[in-house]
């Protein structure tokens, strides 16, 4: 019995390292990503948000991991840019309101998980939904991690650039990996609005530059202080401003309504 266990257990670490190599393998430029350690508890055991959380994703710490590549990969071109050392992700499952939230800094960060936000898309949506909103939300989560931030203007409060940088950035992150339903996508707002209204559009730029996620997200280490119009002229050419470029995005929005 004990041998068949070891060789359990021996099978399913093999499978496990064989997970990452995998990933660091499909791209040479990522071979050396540093993969943070995922410390998991589980805060909400008994509920059922708990058991729908188990049954969607059986293995969290390979799952959170293989996110955070993911994410790095939609900010960076390498791992040997510069990416925050993120070396410890706290996460928790835990029976309260709200969705979810990263705290923390580089080293170490912490990501709440809502186990009643889980049971409550569950019983709207059933589990296919339920994976696709948690690691939906999950991209969002990494990417606060690992984005860089602006310099020299301030932090993070509501109705600044910096905070429609933060929150547009990972929604853009989001739903560049494919976790928006693109009919989500409709005209009207400001760029000004944070989070979805300001992610779709700083993603749609990618159509301009494929890079752009990238380079905006630089721009924060080489623009101070830190503007989105600096930003948008350092990245797409000095004729732009931001206001141009939604307005453009507003007209493709009309167009493709149609
Ligand atoms: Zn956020």
């Amino acid at each position: 019995m004990k041998k068949i266990i070891l060789i359990l257990i021996f099978i399913s670490s093999v499978a496990y390292l064989n997970a990452q190599e995998n990933c660091k393998w499909v791209d040479p430029k990522w071979r050396n990503f540093q993969f943070p350690e995922i410390e998991f508890t589980n805060m909400a055991e008994g509920t059922e948000g708990s058991d729908i959380y188990k049954r969607i994703v059986p293995d969290a710490v390979p799952f959170i991991q293989q996110h955070a590549l993911w994410v790095a990969q939609t900010l960076y071109w390498s791992d040997q840019d510069s990416i925050p050392n993120i070396e410890k992700i706290k996460y928790t499952l835990e029976d309260k309101d709200g969705i979810s939230a990263k705290g923390g800094q580089p080293p170490v960060i912490n990501i709440f998980y809502s186990s009643r936000w889980v049971e409550k898309s569950e019983l709207a949506q059933g589990d296919e939904k339920v994976l696709y909103e948690t690691r939906g939300v999950l991209y969002h989560e990494l990417t606060h991690g690992f984005q860089l931030e602006p310099q020299g203007i301030g932090g993070y409060k509501q109705g600044t650039e910096f905070w429609v940088f933060i929150e547009g950035m990972a929604d853009a992150v989001r739903f560049h990996n494919g976790f928006f339903p693109v009919s989500d996508r409709k005209p009207g707002g400001s760029w000004m609005d944070g989070y979805r209204k300001t992610g779709y559009f700083l993603e749609w730029l990618t159509c301009k530059d494929p890079d752009f996620l990238r380079k905006f997200n630089k721009s924060a280490l080489e623009i101070i202080p830190w503007s989105f119009d600096k930003a948008m002229k350092h990245v797409l050419g000095e004729q732009h401003t931001t206001d141009s470029l939604w307005s453009e995005y507003q007209d493709f929005l009309i167009k493709s309504q149609n």
